[in-house]
């Protein structure tokens, strides 16, 4: 019956995992998977959504609506797009709560290829991998715009502009505002300026998937890049994911925002997004999303829970620096300031495949081949046992 069914290869962040886990040595470190642990190397649960989880705990849940729960909904577009944005007064935008932030980017896709199915993608090379699988997966073909410049471990800005200039209009950008996955390496306040009004220019289509709000500086300077799309009036998408900032992983917490010209066309496109959503999953699951908007929705929880994302923000970049000093001190003809530049949970390291080889094989430290390390896996009892492990397969 199924012969003709070829196999699946598998993911290649989800294959190391396991690899990692069938792993017997003792002192082995994770560094692969993006999720965030504490310096007791434990997945911490903030306490501020733990608190919102108990309330609605063993309290039978009836069906969500399509779009998801409204509180909920209303919540994210002021974390997104700030308490006092014009577009909000305006009710321009179309907001639905989503399976995570992969469920954002999905739906955004499956619309975007229904309503312009001319339209190309293109993702920043690198990028976090499944961007490329959902929106092949929605029938797009996706491009890459240049982005990360190995030779200075920045960005490659020229060119991503001139990239940006060249392309047809209604073509798909698909840009991170913060915290890039994989490299770490973000656009400044005034290079968002430039591109976007290139976008602007070329009538592109801005999808920014935000998946570490928070992480890199504030919940309001993170999300930049959306509010200057907003005020732009640009045709923007946004997909966010609560997996990492409210440790809702397994709950499938996210949200698609798509911005439109009027209420009217916000309307248009909200109905679109339901019929999408009835003829997959009906409608979204209601636990973890209770737990975010008893966050969202309660004054006093929120500011507790920006306060525990930004305790965790600190934690990485006090793990940059130490990796940093070490590595300073180590090799002191080499810069690694980079380290300390990049923002979020990951950082581009520079290390070849056969380097992150080594890692693995020598000192049972595992990072991507692309050599991306998940900072946030480091902590005060390991993050000097990798500093050295990586001095000494630098020094080769
Ligand atoms: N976008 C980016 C950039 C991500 O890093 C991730 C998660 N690794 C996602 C989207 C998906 O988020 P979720 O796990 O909530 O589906």
């Amino acid at each position: 019956m199924y012969q003709h069914v070829t196999p699946y290869a598998g993911d290649p962040i989800l294959s190391l995992v396991e690899t990692f886990k069938q792993d017997p040595r003792p002192n082995k470190i994770n560094l692969s998977i993006g999720i965030y642990f504490d310096n007791e190397g434990k997945m911490p649960f903030p306490n501020s959504v733990f608190q919102a989880a108990q309330r609605i705990e063993n309290q039978v849940q009836p069906y969500l609506p399509m779009e998801g729960h409204a509180g909920f909904r209303a919540a994210v577009a002021k974390l997104l797009f700030g308490a006092e944005s014009l577009v909000l007064q305006e009710n321009r935008v179309a907001a639905v709560q989503t399976l995570g932030g992969s469920g954002a980017l999905k739906l955004g896709a499956d619309f975007i290829h229904r309503w312009f199915p001319q339209s190309h993608v293109f993702v920043s090379d690198p990028t976090w991998d499944n961007h490329r699988g959902i929106f092949e997966g929605a029938g797009f073909e996706v491009g890459s715009y240049p982005y990360y410049d190995p030779a200075t471990i920045g960005v490659k800005f020229d060119a991503m502009c001139d990239f940006f200039r060249s392309l047809p209009e209604h073509s798909v950008v698909l840009l991170h505002p913060c915290c890039h996955n994989p490299t770490g390496v973000d656009l400044l306040p005034e290079q968002w300026d430039t591109i976007l009004n290139i976008v602007a220019e070329r009538q592109l289509i801005p999808f920014m998937d935000i998946a570490y709000q928070g992480f890199g500086d504030t919940f309001d300077s993170d999300a930049y890049a959306i509010r200057q799309a907003a005020k732009l009036n640009l045709p923007l998408f946004v997909s966010c994911s609560f997996s990492k900032n409210m440790s809702l992983y397994g709950q499938r917490v996210g949200a698609l925002m798509v911005l439109a010209p009027n209420a009217a066309q916000a309307d248009l496109v909200l109905g679109q997004l339901k019929f999408i959503v009835r003829r997959i999953y009906s409608s979204p699951p209601a636990q973890g999303v209770l737990a975010a908007q008893g966050v969202l929705g309660d004054t006093n929880l929120a500011a507790q829970w920006q306060n525990e994302v930004y305790e965790m923000r600190d934690r990485i970049r006090a793990m940059r620096l130490k990796l940093y000093e070490v590595l300073r001190e180590k090799l002191p003809e080499k810069d690694f300031s980079y380290f300390v530049k990049q923002r979020g949970m990951f950082s581009y390291t520079g290390l070849s495949v056969a380097q992150v080889q080594r890692l693995r094989d020598e000192f049972a430290i595992y990072v991507l081949d692309s050599g991306r390390l998940c900072v946030a896996g480091l902590n005060e009892g390991n993050v000097e046992t990798v500093a050295k492990a990586l001095a000494q397969v630098f020094a080769e």
